[in-house]
């Protein structure tokens, strides 16, 4: 049912449509009030001064409104007359009617008539204006009237007592005014004629001036129902027929069923009314339960919703404005299965790729590389069915959905040659396209197993998001950068994002990586590989990615790889160069857990090999805040692997130190060594390496050969260089400071004393392979005709045999003789120490002098952890390291030989020599001729007398001048003085023999 109110218009647009000749009248009228609303806010004074001469200029009252009635628009004929639809004048006694003109009059036997006039006012009627207007009321008597006004509050209007037969204009004025309460109340117009009756005529206009007040109605919903929405939603509009302005949205308010196609889940379907409530509140409208229907069967469910597959029905009957109004929704319960594009050049235009059994699905191929679509077919995930394809344009097809998922399969054929060529086994990428295409052949199995066994060439530089290798799809073969550059920038959207996502067993070389990835709070993410596993090769590579992270905590990245792991493999990463960053671009010091090679690895029996490579993070700039703690230079430590890492630098740490601190130069340094390997980018030597033009050699010494971190721990396993020749010296305090064990690789042989320097404290406990001595003195025995230095055990008498090793100490090591045929010098109390640990000392004189309880003055004992050399003869006596010829002489000087420095001479690293410090002046000359043996000379050749801590001899023997061993002679037997004897003795007594006391009974 449709009720038909029609909707009256404001009276304001009233006054300005129906009214043209008092436009500009009411406009400037609206105008001034609005101006003058508006000046209140803001000037008084000029208000004041606003109002006066607004009010001299118009003569209206300045709240006063006008609303004109056009007469000739009236309606009817007889009582009632209308305007505009609605009652105008109403008749209570006497008559009224329109024919060419309106007339009002008396009953016919004269006396009072009164009429309602029903402006549709709320406000005070201050005048009425006829613009023509006749009284009729032929009364000789006088007394006759009309008057307009209220008579329920005796409030009229003057009265026109005189008869005006003549068409003329007529008002009727009120000061005060005549208060209509709403838009509904009305004036009341009395005539009268104590006569005969009176008629009031009018035509042209009637204009009211009044000054609006509110109303006292409000307002009533009047509302028209109508069912739209295909049956599904009842919409109710409100036709303001009491004439005040409705508080509904576009003066309507529905309500509709909420019955969309859902999964059958065997519970029984519920159609919902969810908007019922407010549309009951503004209606008052009642509503019935809900009724199902079975499209398919016609059967009719009742009141009880669908549980199984199909189409159906839900209807209602909502009764409003006295009718029923039935609304329904068809709907579908079915399974909502997924389609699986399996590729990303398929686009579905199903959200999430979910579609209801039976819609239709419009699948979309867009090449992303420069391929070509050569096959599609969508496949049953369950059933194995084909699906019918229609075809729907270019690249577009369409099916419909089955009640199973869907599997889409395709064949492409690859972009062109000038982007991605296939040699036989080699593939040559050549542009950003060809690097796309690698990536999804890789990504989708298009290359056999992950190009295993296949090499990949990039022949330029490319630019690109796209990532190679995923879960369960990682590249496997070998790719060659050919010294070009991959610009990689992405906003990750997983972990492990890299260049190359996932690979195993893959080497990458001569690769230069660049670009930012943005990782957000993604975890393990790589400059140049992201996941990895089994045997990996990266060789000459130069990461430079920028990586940002806003992770909180541990964020495991890495510079060069995220993440390594596998059983009994090994990653070898050689001649590579990491000069990117890791940065936070929001905070410092929350992100912890970031290495610069390698940013996580675990696994069995696994072991990393870092060679010839360089850490040179970028400086934090800008809006790129430091990592916080736990982060290591190269590499987590993890328990396993093992790790090595030979001749490799850092010019600035990343948290904990690994590698050397490198000195560049320009020029190649005294130290460097031979040239070992051009790896490509750097050119490896014996000690340090170039790239990019500069010397990379350590910074602070070579004596630490090799570091191994193992345990998470920042204290490494350290092998001293006890072979090199070339050392420049040590400070290994600052490379790594405490450390869990020491091996010194140097060989020693079997009771054949060699003189040591070692850099940190040591307690022996007796398994060191040998005993210790110190230097004590070197004096001239007259009797043997020999100089003999004198070696004393260090630590105090009666200490248990316990011997406390001084760091930065030259001593004589004297190894066992019970030891097997291959000598040599361990550590292995370092594990019951305090912590566990050592802690390498700095010596920046890279010397020692002897601390401890010498007697000499003439003789100093040195150690260095650099290899020695003189330029000049000296007072310096060692062992010759190679044969020379004496100063200013032709003597030839052998090798090994203990003789006085001389020009060029040198000893290697970590060995001592004796210094002459004593005031007495020796021949030069003589020093190095070897011929006489003067008593009061130096010496040519030293007899070493070991002794213990409480100063009694144990051993007596020489060292050789021509190889620098000290030898003790088995058929040799001395007094425990170092009287050496003809032969075995007779005499009962204590005397050395071999380096041993022996008693004689
Ligand atoms: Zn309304």
């Amino acid at each position: 049912m449709k009720h038909s109110i029609k909707r009256e218009q404001s009276h304001a647009r009233m006054s300005f449509v129906e009214c043209e000749n008092q436009r500009s009248l009411a406009e400037g009228e609206s105008n001034v009030r609005a101006t003058l609303k508006h000046m209140k806010l803001s000037f008084h004074l000029i208000l004041t001064l606003a109002v006066m001469l607004t009010m001299a200029q118009t003569a209206w009252a300045a709240d006063n409104e006008t609303k004109t009635f056009t007469l000739s628009s009236v309606t009817g004929s007889s009582n009632p007359l209308s305007y505009d639809g609605k009652v105008f004048l109403s008749a209570q006694v006497g008559t009224v009617g329109k024919g060419s003109f309106i007339s009002m009059s008396t009953p016919s036997s004269g006396k009072v008539g009164t009429i309602r006039l029903y402006p549709r006012i709320s406000g005070k009627v201050k005048s009425l204006s006829f613009s023509s207007a006749q009284v009729m009321m032929i009364d000789s008597n006088g007394g006759g009237y009309v008057k307009i006004g209220k008579s329920s509050t005796n409030n009229w209007t003057n009265s026109i007592s005189q008869e005006q037969t003549s068409w003329g204009s007529l008002s009727f004025t009120n000061a005060s005014g005549i208060q209509l309460e709403n838009e509904k109340d009305y004036l009341e117009i009395e005539l009268y004629n104590p006569v005969r009756n009176c008629n009031f005529n009018m035509q042209g206009t009637l204009t009211i001036t009044y000054e609006p007040t509110p109303s006292n109605l409000t307002h009533e919903h009047d509302f028209t129902y109508e069912v739209t929405n295909s049956g599904n939603t009842l919409t109710a509009t409100c036709g303001e027929g009491d004439e005040l302005t409705c508080t509904l949205t576009n003066r309507q308010i529905s309500t509709t069923i909420k019955a969309d196609n859902a999964v059958a889940n065997g519970l029984s379907y519920v159609a919902l009314l969810p908007d019922f409530g407010l549309f009951q509140t503004e209606t008052g409208a009642t509503k019935g339960d809900f009724t199902y229907k079975n499209k398919g069967t016609n059967e009719n469910l009742g009141t009880t919703g669908p549980t199984q597959t199909g189409y159906y029905t839900a209807s209602i009957v909502i009764t409003a404005g006295g009718t029923n109004h039935t609304l329904s929704k068809d709907f579908h319960l079915g399974t909502f299965c997924s389609i699986n594009p399996n590729y990303p050049q398929f686009t579905t235009d199903k959200d999430g790729n979910y579609a209801m059994d039976g819609e239709t699905v419009t699948l979309t191929f867009t090449s992303k590389f420069g391929e070509t679509l050569t096959g599609v077919t969508a496949t049953g995930a369950t059933s194995g069915s084909d699906i019918t394809l229609t075809a729907a344009g270019a690249n577009t097809y369409t099916f419909t959905m089955p009640a199973e998922g869907v599997n889409i399969g395709a064949t492409f054929s690859a972009p062109d040659a000038s982007n991605f060529e296939q040699n036989g086994d080699t593939y040559t990428i050549k542009t950003a396209n060809g690097w796309g295409w690698f990536c999804f052949a890789t990504n989708y199995d298009l290359a056999p197993d992950g190009f295993s066994g296949k090499v990949v060439k990039l022949a330029g530089n490319v630019s690109s998001s796209e990532m190679a290798g995923k879960s369960g799809h990682p590249f496997k073969g070998t790719f060659d950068g050919q010294n070009y550059t991959l610009t990689f920038n992405r906003t990750a959207a997983e972990n492990f994002c890299a260049p190359f996502h996932y690979i195993n067993g893959a080497t990458i070389s001569n690769l230069h990586v660049q670009g930012t990835i943005t990782g957000g709070t993604y975890e393990s993410l790589g400059g140049l590989v992201g996941h990895s596993e089994g045997n990996i090769t990266i060789n000459n590579c130069r990461v430079s990615t920028e990586i940002s992270t806003t992770v909180s905590g541990s964020a495991l990245h890495g510079g060069v790889i995220g993440d390594w792991n596998g059983t009994n493999a090994i990653c070898t990463v050689t001649g590579c160069v990491y000069d990117g960053l890791i940065y936070n671009p929001d905070v410092a010091g929350v992100t912890t857990s970031c290495h610069g090679f390698i940013g996580w690895d675990y696994g069995n029996n696994m072991t990393i090999k870092f060679t010839d490579c360089l850490s040179a993070p970028a400086a934090y700039g800008t809006d790129k805040y430091a990592l916080g703690g736990n982060c290591f230079t190269f590499v987590y430590p993890n328990s396993d692997p093992t790790y090595n890492m030979t001749n490799c630098y850092y010019t600035s740490i990343l948290g904990n130190r690994q590698g050397r601190p490198a000195a560049t130069a320009t020029v190649a340094p005294g130290n460097l060594g031979n040239a070992t390997t051009d790896h490509g980018m750097v050119d490896s030597y014996e000690n340090g390496f170039l790239y990019d033009g500069n010397y990379y050699t350590p910074k602070y010494g070579d004596a630490v050969v090799e570091y191994r971190f193992n345990d998470g721990n920042e204290r490494a396993d350290v092998t001293i260089n006890g072979t090199g020749e070339n050392l420049v010296g040590v400070n290994i305090t600052e490379e790594v400071g405490n450390i869990k064990s020491v091996t010194y690789n140097r060989p020693f042989n079997t009771a054949q004393a060699a003189t040591v320097i070692l850099p940190f404290n040591y307690i022996c406990n007796g398994n060191e392979g040998g005993k210790f001595y110190g230097f004590k003195e070197v004096v001239y025995n007259e009797g043997l005709h020999k100089w003999v230095c004198t070696m004393q055990e260090p630590g105090e008498e009666g200490s248990n045999n316990v011997t406390t090793l001084t760091a930065n100490t030259p001593y004589l090591f004297m190894p066992d003789n019970a030891t097997t045929s291959e000598p040599k010098m361990t550590f292995p109390n370092i594990s019951s120490m305090t912590g566990g640990v050592v802690t390498l000392q700095t010596t920046t004189a890279n010397d020692g002098l002897y601390g401890g309880d010498t007697t000499d003055d003439n003789w100093k004992f040195h150690g260095t952890y650099k290899g020695k050399s003189w330029a000049v003869a000296s007072n310096d006596y060692g062992f010759a390291a190679q044969s020379g010829t004496e100063a200013g002489g032709a003597a030839t000087v052998e090798a090994g030989q203990f003789v006085r420095f001389t020009t060029n001479a040198f000893i290697k690293p970590m060995r001592c020599y004796l210094t002459y410090v004593g005031t007495e002046a020796p021949a030069p000359a003589r020093g190095l001729t070897r011929s006489a043996a003067a008593t009061d000379d130096l010496p040519q050749s030293i007899t070493v007398r070991l002794v213990s801590r409480s100063g009694e001899t144990t051993a007596i023997g020489e060292i050789d001048t021509k190889t620098g061993e000290l030898s003790f002679d088995s058929e040799a037997w001395y007094t425990l003085d170092g009287v050496r004897l003809s032969g075995k003795p007779s005499r009962k007594g204590i005397y050395i023999n071999n380096g041993k006391k022996v008693a004689i009974k």
